[in-house]
């Protein structure tokens, strides 16, 4: 072959610089040929050589020709150990991500998880105020179906527009470290629910941020029971200053000798009496009802005949409804059956219900007392039935709340409002039986409670 030294000289040596530049073209192309034919040869194999070498989990590695095409398939070699190296070090990225994104996964259904065990409404926006996460609460409190959230524009799904309105506020403050807490009061069905709402922006300090995290505490029933403490504190001293006042007035008569024969003076001190036992009565039941409230009253359970528990109430009854001359009627079932209670307490229960009926039945009435078993839901139900005065619809649903007095019966009978009270939470609280009661005015009334069969 003729190599760029050889071919300067010849080109140089004029004059025969024409025929040197044919001989060089001609010698050029034989070699030119001659390496041809060489490459063609050699380059058949080496194409075979190449493809056994590209077959899918071979070695990449071609073995190199004794000839000219040798640099040629080095090369080769070290583009296939580059290639090769690239493709592990993809392959080992691709693995990588896949875990992360394994993990990754696992800890979003963590979070879906903790998200969905929790009671509070936690709801997660984007950007452009669409739902990106939601749980059960949170649904019930946008009025839409949890299904139907999913990557939804906040303010097509719910009609709630404060609540769009503050989350898309503090999307837009743009302050990612700003945590906002306010109150919000939804008002559904006729219903007022009252929210602590906690709003936090996703994303990067000083960066725009990416959605809005909002928790939305239900402080309805704290704020009843707030409010219900405040009505107990103020009925109890105002029903515990009635007699007191009482009390105080007779004494200072009987001090400022107003009394002046001994008749007057007997009337006053039964008046203080009446008044003085009236207290009692009121301080025990309110000790008795906030114990049980509280938790901390002792209770006894054992096996108990509520058949042995009514008769022996109704012994106690007789006199006092003889005195109206209201019949008292058994409608008793004579089986044998057992309730696992406290004595004191149910016996308490069937009383008040007992001396209730009596008291707000006109004498000449009839007060039944019943029992009747289910045998299949293992319940047991005591009514008192009787054609007393009735209840008002309108207060019905409230006889069983704390100084709750129908206002239509307080002519009837002296009372405390506190009886059905302490009942419904001896029955229910202690015992996780139901009371219940059916009332028509003029008509009479059926009071009554369940309880679980002792087995
Ligand atoms: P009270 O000491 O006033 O009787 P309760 O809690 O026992 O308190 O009863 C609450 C109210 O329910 C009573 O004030 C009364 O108006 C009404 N009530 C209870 N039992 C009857 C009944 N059998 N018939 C009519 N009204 C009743």
């Amino acid at each position: 072959m003729l190599d760029a030294s050889s071919v300067v000289t010849l080109i140089e040596s004029a004059p025969l610089r024409a025929s040197a530049a044919i001989s060089l073209l001609l010698l050029g192309a034989t070699a030119g040929l001659l390496n041809l034919c060489i490459v063609r040869r050699h380059s058949r194999h080496l194409a075979a050589e190449t493809a056994k070498a590209l077959v899918p989990g071979k070695p990449r590695y071609v073995e190199p020709p004794e000839n000219a095409l040798a640099p040629l398939v080095v090369a080769l070699n070290d583009g296939f150990a580059q290639a090769d190296a690239s493709i592990q070090s993809a392959l080992n990225q691709v693995r990588e991500l896949q875990i992360q994104l394994k993990v990754s996964n696992g800890q979003r259904k963590q979070a879906e998880a903790i998200i969905y065990s929790i009671n509070d409404a936690v709801l997660v926006t984007d950007a452009f105020d669409e739902v990106l996460l939601a749980n059960d609460s949170a649904a019930k409190v946008l009025g839409a179906e949890l299904r139907s959230l999913d990557r939804k524009p906040l303010e097509a799904i719910t009609s709630d527009r404060q609540l769009v309105q503050l989350i898309r506020e503090i999307r837009l403050s743009r302050n990612t470290s700003e945590r906002r807490v306010l109150e919000h009061r939804v008002r559904r069905a006729g219903r007022e629910s009252v929210y602590k709402v906690t709003l936090s922006c996703i994303g990067e300090p000083g960066q725009e941020p990416t959605g809005v995290v909002a928790v939305l505490h239900d402080m309805t029933r704290e704020n009843e029971i707030a409010r219900m403490k405040n009505d107990f504190v103020s009925s109890v001293s105002h029903e515990l200053r009635t007699p007191l006042a009482s009390i105080r007035a007779y004494i200072e008569m009987l001090i400022d000798g107003e009394a002046a024969d001994d008749k007057t003076r007997s009337d006053f001190y039964e008046i203080i009496q009446n008044e003085a036992n009236r207290l009692g009565r009121l301080i025990d039941n309110i000790l008795n009802i906030s114990r049980i409230e509280s938790g901390l009253v002792e209770i006894k359970k054992e096996p108990l005949s509520l058949m042995v528990l009514i008769k022996d109430a109704l012994g106690v009854i007789t006199p006092q409804a003889r005195g109206k001359s209201i019949t008292l009627e058994e409608q008793l079932d004579p089986a044998y059956y057992q309730v696992f209670g406290d004595r004191d307490m149910i016996y308490q229960s069937i009383m008040n219900l007992m001396s209730n009926a009596v008291k707000y039945t006109r004498d000449g009435g009839t007060v039944t007392v019943r029992t009747s078993v289910d045998e299949v839901e293992k319940k047991v139900t005591f009514r008192v039935i009787d054609t007393g005065v009735g209840i008002p619809a309108k207060d019905l649903p409230f006889v069983f709340d704390k100084f709750y007095r129908v206002e239509a019966n307080k002519s009837v009978a002296k009372g405390t409002g506190l009886g059905l009270s302490l009942v419904k939470n001896m029955i229910e609280t202690v015992h996780r039986g139901r009371v219940f009661v059916e009332s028509e005015v003029g008509r009479g009334s059926c009071f009554g409670f369940t309880l679980d069969l002792h087995p």
